[in-house]
């Protein structure tokens, strides 16, 4: 049985050629592994440095709290403690109330107990395997909000229940990445957490900064993009099937985890990205939907966008080479893949 295994980028900021070159406009960058993923951050102005010396401690604070991997993570612990009632603190309880939240809104497709089925796929372990219709009919019943219990700073698990915040971790360090950015009177910048893009202000000539969005089709060229999108003060979040995945007899299995089925959905969409301003969304909230709609599939997200229960704007990426966008980004996006045919949602 040959396994392969992949875990690609999915948005890259490009930098292009700055016109500008006072010294008050040198950036500062900074380049780090956490959470399993590289995370680059660049700078203008303010407390600079202290921006960066912070944006990294945080990441480390927010791994240590969070990794399903790291035994001692309250995510761990929580996960280790059979039933009983563990201290995982406020910070915790908060995301996950948050991830219950994003359950309810869409119907189960955002469901981070299905940790179970991660790991019987082997995701969690990079021990890939298939596992069998009996046992995911089995494992689902591991699965569902209903097996955490939450109180101001403890949670508790149903036994054999686990959670995985995977999903939206990325997410919440965006949204503290802007809490530092804010607090050091950073002017201008932009974070990059694997897939997760916070944009802060716009670039030192007062455009755009530029994101690039994946081409699915070749995810180990960083330079195959299905598109660019022109950000200022926004979040963007990708999660699509190339990301992590592995081939077994010929089939591709990838990390997106379908409550309905226990196994990776297959919803006819290969990427999905969420978009929002800063003062309408939060990087937790594109983290958590991205992830969901790319479950849901093509029509039920485009229903979910227009019901406005939430303020997004998204880009869909279909098996069939369509690059879906909503009206919002009409004027930010622009088709660049190989191929691709653009359609507008209203
Ligand atoms: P993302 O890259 O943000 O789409 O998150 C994918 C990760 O979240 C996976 O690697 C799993 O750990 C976890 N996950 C998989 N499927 C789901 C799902 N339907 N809802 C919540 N978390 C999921
Ligand atoms: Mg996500």
């Amino acid at each position: 049985m040959k396994h392969f295994a992949g875990v690609f980028l999915a948005v890259s900021l490009i930098m292009g050629l700055s016109a500008c070159g006072g010294a008050e406009e040198k950036p500062q960058d900074l380049q780090i592994i956490a959470m399993d993923t590289a995370m680059t951050f660049r700078v203008y102005g303010g407390e600079a440095h202290q921006a960066l010396s912070d944006a990294s401690l945080e990441m480390r604070r927010l791994e240590a709290l969070l990794s399903r991997t790291d035994p001692n993570s309250a995510v761990s612990q929580l996960n280790a403690a059979g039933g009983d009632e563990v201290p995982v603190g406020k910070e915790v309880c908060d995301l996950l109330r948050a991830a219950d939240t994003y359950a309810q809104a869409t119907g189960g497709a955002f469901d981070v107990t299905l940790a179970p089925v991660s790991s019987a796929w082997g995701f969690t372990e990079n021990a890939y395997r298939v596992p069998s219709r009996e046992e995911r009919e089995q494992l689902l019943d591991r699965v569902g909000m209903e097996h955490i219990t939450l109180k101001e700073e403890t949670a508790a698990l149903t036994p054999g229940a686990a959670v995985d915040l995977g999903a939206i971790a990325k997410g919440y360090a965006a949204d503290q990445v802007a809490v530092i950015f804010d607090a050091r009177g950073v002017e201008r910048g932009w974070a990059s957490l694997g897939g997760n893009v916070l944009a802060w202000g716009g670039r030192p000539d007062g455009t755009a900064w530029q994101v690039g969005i994946q081409d699915p089709a070749h995810p180990d060229d960083a330079n195959a993009l299905v598109g660019t999108l022109k950000l200022k003060d926004a979040y963007a979040v990708t999660s699509g099937s190339y990301q992590r995945f592995f081939e077994d007899s010929g089939r591709r299995y990838h990390h997106i985890m379908d409550p309905a089925t226990a196994a990776p959905a297959e919803s006819g969409l290969i990427s999905v990205t969420v978009v929002t301003g800063r003062d309408q969304g939060n990087g937790t909230m594109c983290d958590a939907l991205s992830t969901a709609l790319f479950v849901m599939g093509e029509e039920r997200a485009v229903d979910f966008w227009r019901s406005g229960i939430f303020a997004f704007q998204m880009i869909l990426v279909t098996e069939d080479g369509r690059v879906c966008i909503t009206s919002g980004l009409e004027d930010a996006f622009e088709l660049g893949g190989d191929g691709y045919v653009l359609e507008t949602l209203s």
